[in-house]
């Protein structure tokens, strides 16, 4: 048997979190590892998450766009979907990405081990090799990124075909006649929108008394109204009690608020209520390390655990799951763990994005959690009715929402809903990043027309100063 091998760094988990980590390993002059038992490298995100959804949300909204033709003079006959070739060319681009990011890994010379690994102790890892047998590596220090996996609720059995997680419906052979989803957070709102811009009769069910609980309560009426505006039916504040699979489908028991029970029909109940850690079987039980609430491994804000050798990130840690703070996160655990100079994480600049027709993104406090924080409040708002680029475009549902402190003008929050909110969230971020003051984001001049505008003028009505409400 070859001796073991040894690095500066193993990597455990090949998602956005242990990918990016491991590249910039490499840079820094690290020897480095990865371990991943999937069949392909790249994580939830690029295999089940962020790129595959991403993918179908671009289909659905190019459908309703088609749809939406005729107010352009153009008129275009016979639509059809061709959900085979969605599928196809769906997994085409994650392919495309996942060869990618292989690519990165030999350029980095970053040794690719494909196997399940497990901790013996904080500086060897057993790994139980895809192709059969077992290697042992050794390092300096251990990075786990092992990621999430879809929770499931306590009385619900996942059978994959009625009742489904992300997973599956990533796969669905076809586009269902009618979807019942449950959980309002990034995932079920997400899907709930493809499968509606596909024609599916959507119902999605929130437990807390509104949509998108983690989000301003403004985001959440926006959506509510844009949800049902589009054929989405929504009911908040409102408990999934049982599911019983039938011929047809299956049928669901929901506790309103009243308690009284109501029951629920679709073809298909998709679970979009979280997801949990995977540690089960990483060995933590050989180290110090051990995992706190939810199950997830608590880490400094280096991103070091109990073993201060081994560091945890993304999904696998109690911070937000998003596959973008992964990154960043594994970056900083490696230059940490190389001795370079480091800022821990503003955990409030992090902007949160929902990709869901009208799209919804966000960073920093809500206006409800500035107050409760006892910040002095105040707070502009310019609704894309009022913009002329998003009239142009035809997406004029939402509005842009500035929260920022009285004494010193400093943004503390921004919340979208509307056309290309994903992507306008960005200057929100770096305007926060360097603790910009909203006289600064508006008086910072804005090309027109463009939707941009809407963040600039958020900014004047905050000071009684929109030019265009
Ligand atoms: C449907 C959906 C849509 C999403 N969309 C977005 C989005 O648009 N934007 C966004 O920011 N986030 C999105 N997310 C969340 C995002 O995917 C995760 O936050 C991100 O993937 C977390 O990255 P990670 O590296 O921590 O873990 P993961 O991506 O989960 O990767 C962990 C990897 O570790 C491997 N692994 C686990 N245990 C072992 C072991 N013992 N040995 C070897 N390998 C192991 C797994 O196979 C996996 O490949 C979405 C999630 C879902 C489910």
């Amino acid at each position: 048997m070859a001796d073991a091998r040894s690095y500066d760094v193993v990597v455990i988990g090949a998602g956005p979190g242990g990918y990016v980590a491991a590249v910039r390993a490499s840079q820094l002059g690290l020897k480095t590892a990865i371990v991943e038992r999937d069949k392909a490298l790249g994580g939830t995100c690029l295999l089940r998450g962020c790129i595959p959804t991403k993918f179908l949300l671009q289909a659905a909204s190019l459908h309703d766009e088609f749809n939406a033709m005729g107010h352009y003079g153009l008129k275009a006959q016979g639509l059809e979907v061709d959900w085979k070739t969605t599928l196809l060319e769906k997994t085409k681009t994650v392919r495309r990405l996942t060869s990618a990011v292989k690519g990165l890994m030999k350029k980095g010379s970053v040794d690719v081990v494909e196997g399940t690994g497990r901790l013996d102790g904080p500086g060897t890892i057993h790994v139980a090799l895809n192709a059969g047998g077992e290697e042992t590596l050794h390092a300096k220090h251990v990075l786990l990124a092992t990621g999430s996996v879809p929770k499931m609720l306590p009385f619900l059995t996942r059978d994959g075909k009625r009742v489904i997680t992300s997973d599956e419906a990533l796969e669905l052979p076809e586009i269902p006649e009618s979807l019942i989803v449950v959980g309002s957070g990034a995932v079920g709102s997400e899907f709930a929108s493809i499968y509606r811009s596909f024609g599916s009769r959507v119902t999605l069910i929130e437990a807390l008394p509104r949509l998108i609980p983690g989000e301003d309560a403004d985001l959440s009426d926006e959506l509510a109204k844009a949800f049902q505006k589009r054929g989405i039916e929504t009911r908040v504040g409102v408990k999934l009690e049982g599911a019983e699979v039938t011929e047809s489908g299956v049928s669901v028991t929901l506790a309103g608020a009243e308690g009284k029970p109501e029951t629920l029909s679709a073809a298909i109940l998709l679970v979009a209520v979280g997801r949990g850690p995977v540690t089960e079987g990483l060995g933590l039980e050989t180290t110090g390390i051990r995992p706190g609430p939810g199950g997830f491994i608590p880490v400094n804000e280096f991103m070091q655990t109990a073993e201060p050798s081994v560091y945890a990130i993304g999904d696998v840690v109690p911070t937000p799951g998003l596959a973008h703070l992964a990154s960043k996160e594994g970056i900083l655990a490696m230059e940490h763990m190389a001795g370079r100079p480091v800022r821990p994480i503003r955990y409030e600049t992090v902007p949160n994005a929902i990709y869901c027709e009208p799209e919804v993104a966000s960073v920093g406090y809500t206006e409800e959690t500035a107050r409760a924080k006892g910040y002095e409040v105040r707070v502009g708002k310019f609704p894309f009715s009022h913009s002329s680029k998003a009239m142009i475009t035809g997406h004029q549902h939402g509005l842009v929402k500035i929260v920022s402190e009285a004494k010193y003008d400093e943004v503390l929050g921004v919340h979208i809903i509307g056309p290309k909110a994903t992507e306008l969230i960005a200057e929100a971020v770096v305007g926060m990043t360097l603790e910009t003051t909203t006289q600064e984001l508006f008086r910072a001049i804005h090309p027109h027309p463009t939707l941009s505008e809407a963040v600039m003028e958020a900014a004047e009505n905050l000071h009684g100063e929109s030019i265009h409400i």
